[in-house]
């Protein structure tokens, strides 16, 4: 089944289910998309696309 937003409820990549578990909590059930997670966090979706880069860059296998 695939995963959706918990806001808007649009589908959700494995990158951005892995950026929420990162940025919030590694046992998270409920998840954001990057627009949704941008306004919680109160950043720009730009930045979370950098972070993502960033953790692949780090060999973190939960991006892919
Ligand atoms: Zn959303």
């Amino acid at each position: 089944m695939q995963p959706k937003c918990k806001c808007c409820n649009s589908e959700l990549e494995k990158n951005e289910i892995a950026l929420n578990k990162k940025l919030i909590e590694s046992d998270l059930k409920e998840f954001l998309c990057l627009d949704c997670l941008a306004d919680e966090l109160c950043c720009d979706v730009q930045d979370l696309l950098i972070k993502i880069e960033e953790f692949k860059d780090s060999g973190c296998k939960l991006f892919s």
